[in-house]
């Protein structure tokens, strides 16, 4: 099995068959890709699998699509089974940015072709490219729309007058996601001035990513967890005044701590809070005023992506990348196609995901 072209070889942008090439193009019509999603509990990653595997089925290719509950040995198993089933090409959003070397070895000894969609593959030589979001920006946007949403910064991004102090508390996504560091590092950059001015204040102390990474994003850890520091640090009426949140399903186990000691109800607001991926629970919360902001990547062009590159390996091509530092997997620098984030806050919600058609006004009824 494996591809019968050196992808090594190839150079020159999209749509440039390699000379040396001697893969007969179209010769892997129809061939199987694997398509790996970490999970079903967040509906982006639904939305990614789906348009994923419409878009390769459109082009004629077979599917495998596979979801892993977010356990690491599932993942695993389902990318050894893509393999043994003959797969040309592999596109896996992984959970652990590290467990899958063994798998990416063989992959690699197969000649199969490896896409890093969203998160990288951190640690093997075997991941010829990455698909995803800015995700240093990611955490700069979020910490930005905190600043906008407590009135230090305003819409074009400026200081204001405001001078604070703020009471704001930090969390982080999963440790083993890749992504989660570049988000942490953008926002934490953002928000070091007004940290070291004390502007903004973190009462609980906490703000080494290690202290709040938030296991596997799991929305009930950072309930917990906000709880604790509610309890903590916020017991002689101080009020949390802000919260960087990294992605929407954590906001919504924050908030649920937060109304339950009693924010949100009359004489205490809730925290700005911001989230990210635009989830259609938390778009809804932000049109009630609870969440402030979220950030929107459109899953559809990312999905796009990875089926041209995908697309572009079956056929002896150069998939076309935008980035080729960013993303170091500590092996090799993986190329990368960057795509941009959007701020979504109440603002801008209709415009930004209801006419470009990604939510229509009834999902967000
Ligand atoms: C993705 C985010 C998502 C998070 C939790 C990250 O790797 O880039 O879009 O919010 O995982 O699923």
């Amino acid at each position: 099995v494996g591809l019968a072209f050196s992808l090594a070889a190839c150079s020159g942008g999209r749509g440039a068959t390699d000379a040396g090439a001697s893969a007969t193009p179209g010769s892997n019509k129809g061939a199987l890709v694997g398509v790996l999603m970490p999970n079903k509990t967040s509906t982006r990653w639904i939305k990614d699998g789906d348009a994923v595997k419409s878009g390769l089925e459109k082009l004629g290719y077979k599917v495998q699509l596979d979801y892993a509950n977010d356990d690491i040995p599932t993942q695993v198993k389902q990318v050894s089974n893509d393999i043994t089933k003959g797969a040309k090409v592999l596109i896996i959003a992984s959970i652990d940015g590290t467990a899958l070397s063994d798998q990416l070895d063989t992959a690699g000894k197969k000649g199969v072709k490896v896409i890093a969609y969203d998160r990288l593959i951190n640690g093997n030589k075997n991941v010829d490219y990455y698909t995803t979001f800015d995700n240093y920006k990611v955490g700069v946007d979020q910490a930005t729309s905190l600043l906008t949403g407590l009135g230090l910064v305003d819409a074009d991004g400026k200081k204001t007058d405001e001078k604070g102090p703020f009471n704001v508390e930090l969390f982080a996504g999963s440790a083993d996601d890749n992504n989660a560091t570049f988000f942490f590092n953008g926002a934490m950059d953002t928000l070091k001035p007004y940290i070291d001015d004390k502007t903004i204040d973190i009462k609980s102390g906490q703000t080494a990513f290690q202290q709040v990474a938030t296991q596997q994003w799991d929305a009930n850890r950072a309930k917990q967890r906000m709880q604790n520091i509610i309890a903590k640090s916020y017991s002689s009426g101080t009020k949390v005044q802000g919260v960087l949140s990294p992605y929407d399903g954590i906001s919504i186990g924050i908030i649920s701590a937060l109304t339950g000691a009693g924010y949100g109800g009359s004489g205490t607001k809730l925290p700005v809070i911001t989230g990210q991926d635009a989830e259609i629970p938390s778009v809804k919360s932000i049109i009630a005023g609870q969440q402030y902001s979220t950030i929107y990547k459109d899953t559809r062009q990312l999905a796009d992506e990875s089926v041209k590159m995908a697309d572009d390996l079956l056929n002896g091509k150069k998939p076309e990348v935008n980035d080729t530092k960013s993303y170091n997997n500590k092996v090799k620098v993986v190329p990368s196609y960057l795509f941009q984030p959007v701020v979504v806050t109440k603002d801008n919600y209709k415009k930004v995901l209801v006419d470009s058609g990604y939510y229509s006004d009834g999902d967000l009824k």
